[in-house]
This record gives C-alpha cells, structure tokens and sequence, in this order.
C-alpha cells in the first residue's frame, strides 16, 4: 500500500473525477498520479497508463472522486457527549447547556479521555473522508500537554488537524495562565518544523468568559509569538498588536443573545467591537458562528479579513439562531463551514446548511447549493491556507495536495460538474464512502481503516466514557 514515501508513485485509474475549483470539471474514465503527497498528473487513464507505466495502480472502478471535505471548527473534546444523560433539568438556554453539559464534561477528562475523545473523532473524520480539521480543545483538570496528546493521535491516524487550547476565566486566574501556556507551548514547538499534517493557532473560550485583563495577556502571548514559518501566511491587517508573524485567534463570537448582553453590560460594547479592540480581530482569526452579529459588527469583520465558520447543526441543536451567512458573503467577510463537534461527516453539514436557511427566511431561494459547495470546499480551503500556506487543498489539478474521498455513487441522472452541488446535497449519502486519502497517504480502503485500530478505540472509548460520565454525575 502506498504511503507518503518520497519517490514512490500510486496511479490512480478508472475514476470519475470531480476536480471541483475555479473551474470544476467532471473527467469520466479518469486518472491521477500521487506522488510526494500531491497530485502530480491528472487526466485520462489510457493516457497516464501509457505515461507511467511503473506506478502502482488503484483501479477506482468507475467511483466518484472528490477533494476530501475540511471542517473549519470542531471540539474533538466533546465525543464523549454521544448518549450522556445530563443530571438535573434539562438545559433551557445556552448558558445552561455550556454549565450542565459541556462545562461538566470537559472537567471530567483525563489526558486518556483526550486522547480517545480525539482517536474516536479521527476515526469518524477517516470513514466519512475529512482529512483537514481545526480542533478547538478544553479540559481544565489536564491542560498542560493535551495539545501534543490530540497532536500524536492526528498523526497515528495520518490526518491534518489545526489544535489550540480554550483559555477562559471561568475555572479562575491558574487555569486561563495554564491555558495561554498551553496555547504557547504547543505553538513554539510547532513552529520549528514545517509540518503538513499540524498546525497551531490561539484559542480562547468566549466574550462572556474572558475579562479585559485576560484577552489583553492573550494577545500580548500570541503577538511576541513569532515563526519563521508564518513569514509566507497572509499578514494581519492592522498588523496584530503592530508586530508581523504573530498567531491569530480561534475564539466562539456571539453564538447567542447572551453572549451580546454580557458584552454589553459589562464593557459597554457589543462582542466584535469589543474584541477589535482588544487586538483579537484579523485575517488569521476564526470568529466561530456569530450569529447575533448586526451590521456594523459584519463590516468590522470583513475590513479586519477575519474569518467567521458557520455551524448550523450546533446552531439548530443549541436553538440558539439562524446565523446572517448570506448579508456576511455579501458583505465580503470570510467564512468557513465546521461542524462544533458534530459527526465529521462534512455532507451532513452542508445538508443543514442548505435547508435551514430556506427555512428560517421562508425562501426556497435562501443558500443556494453551489454557495454551500463554496463554502465547504473553496472557502475552507482558504481558510486552510492560513495554517499550511504551501498547501492547495478542496481542488483536484496537478501541485494539489492529494487528499481525496472515493464514492460508490452510481447515478440515476445526468451528473455534471455544474449540478455536482445538487447530487451532494440530495444524492450522495456518507455511506457512499469507501476510501480515504490525507496527504497520499491512503488511510482507508474499500471501507478499511489502515492507520487507526477502531475496534479496538471503540472498546476502549465506550469504557472511558462510561468512567467519564461518572464523574460527570458525581460533580
Ligand atoms: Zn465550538
């Protein structure tokens, strides 16, 4: 089987193609040659047969090809969710699901949990064929470390994932030091290595769960961080804290009302102007759902080029709102679709976002497929670029990387490249997957993971977890 050793070439044959991009085309009885973890060649399997006869072969047997989905947010800390009964009431706000579920949960975890939280999450991304994740992580009684431990299970499992560490006020000064440490430390040893399959950025909790005097020591950790690596990233514009080759920020922005309400109350200011000027703004910052932000706030974040990710199946489960995607894109702000530590099943995402907005505005015009498909493919691949500047991905053309996802999808009418949208958000179901690729690397095929040991995750998942909810109950 091949793997990302250099030199080594893996011709793939008998696909059909979707390369998706600027300008997507559908290639029937296509072909694609993998070499150093892109694609070197792509074209037609007679022709690049003939041109590479010494390449192991993959015969794809007429599957659907595709760019291998990216997730622009997500908790891989919350797996251990699935199934939890909750103690007491049932939650009847956000504010509430945060204290009785998630806040509970996450000062349940060992570095164990963490571990298998993540190790079940990558599992989920390899079956359902997202390779590219940016992980926003919290477990308040083991912080130090937990970044390197979620950094060795994305490498077990040959997968790319983006990780920070949730600094936040609500477990008392210690903690949020610990959490800007962690964010720090996992940063700097980054930062030596040019790494395809790792990449670090800044995270913090929220406005409602972060004071002045802690956003202000955030920004001023994340401004005296420099590597050479980010010579090549876009730069922050105004430049972050006035000083080039800082991190950016990975912070939840207005996911509720509450959120809006406490910024207001206690500094006088709505969240993104708040956070402007506190220095977290810029186009290497990921602003998760803002959902209740108003006009001004989108202008200030499409001037700053921060990116907002969109998650409607956390923003429909919470009940918290329909966020203003469309009025932001018209706006020119950046955004991104992740899945808030929903199954990373990225087809799944895109599903709710298409139907929710129609339903909220109760317009059947609202979210058009191929804005969904933008999204969840060019857009995230953008976003991606903020973290790998030397990695093309969501695309199939020659230097891309090569990531991708194999579908036993066959079809009852005409597919093209230009009614491709409509086929993934009314046609192609996850199970349709049967092979994964990150990088070259083929991480699962015919619906076999190579690199991850699931039985045995699972087992020991379901006996963590179990201990995990325990504690839950005990709290
Ligand atoms: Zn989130």
């Amino acid at each position: 089987m091949a793997t990302e050793t250099p030199g080594l070439q893996l011709l793939v044959t008998h696909a059909r193609l979707a390369t998706l991009g600027d300008e997507p085309d559908l290639v029937e009885n296509g072909a694609l040659l993998i070499e150093d973890g892109r694609i070197a060649a792509l074209g037609d399997t007679a022709e690049l047969t003939a041109r590479y006869p010494a390449a192991e072969r993959w015969d794809a047997a007429g599957q659907l090809v595709l760019p291998a989905s990216l997730c622009a947010h997500t908790h891989f800390y919350g797996a251990f969710a699935r199934g939890m009964a909750v103690p007491g009431e049932p939650a009847a706000n956000f504010p509430q699901i945060l204290e009785r579920l998630w806040w509970r949960l996450d000062k349940a975890l060992t570095l164990e949990d963490v571990r298998y939280s993540a190790l079940v999450c990558l599992v989920d991304a390899i079956r359902h064929g997202t390779t590219t994740l940016i992980d926003h992580h919290a477990s308040p009684n083991t912080i130090d470390g937990s970044l390197d431990v979620i950094a060795g299970a994305v490498q077990e499992a040959g997968l790319r994932a983006c990780l920070c560490y949730e600094v936040t006020d609500r477990d008392g000064p210690e903690r949020a030091r610990a959490g800007i440490a962690e964010n720090v430390r996992f940063a700097s040893s980054q930062s030596a290595i040019r790494n395809s399959q790792l990449a670090a950025t800044f995270g913090l909790h929220a406005s409602l769960t972060l004071s002045d005097e802690t956003l202000a020591d955030c920004v001023a950790a994340a401004v005296s961080f420099s590597s050479p690596l980010l010579a090549g990233a876009p730069p922050s514009s105004p430049p972050l804290g006035g000083k080039e080759g800082g991190l950016g920020f990975h912070i939840h922005v207005a996911e509720d009302m509450a959120d809006q309400e406490d910024s207001l109350r206690k500094y006088g200011k709505r969240v993104v102007h708040r956070l402007h000027d506190a220095g977290i703004l810029g186009p290497r910052t990921i602003a998760v759902h803002c959902v209740h932000v108003d006009e001004s706030e989108i202008e200030l974040l499409a001037k700053t080029g921060t990116w907002v990710t969109h998650q409607p199946r956390s923003n429909m489960n919470n009940g918290v709102g329909v966020a203003p995607v469309e009025p932001m894109l018209r706006a020119g702000v950046n955004l991104g679709l992740g899945n808030d530590g929903f199954s990373n099943q990225m087809f799944a995402e895109m599903k709710a976002a298409y139907l929710v907005h129609k339903l909220a505005r109760r317009d059947p015009r609202a979210m058009p497929g191929d804005m969904v498909m933008r999204l969840a493919y060019a857009d995230n691949a953008r976003l991606a670029r903020v973290f790998w500047p030397d990695l093309r991905l969501g695309e199939l053309c020659e230097g891309t990387a090569a990531d991708l996802v194999f579908l036993d999808y066959h079809p009852t009418t005409p597919l093209t490249a230009g009614n491709l949208p409509w086929h993934l958000l009314f046609g192609i179901e996850a199970s349709a997957i049967t092979a994964t690729v990150c990088a070259g690397r083929v991480l699962m095929r015919d619906r076999t993971l190579l690199t991850l040991d699931e039985e045995s995750i699972t087992a020991r998942s379901r006996e963590l977890a179990a201990q995990v909810w325990k504690r839950v109950n005990e709290q």
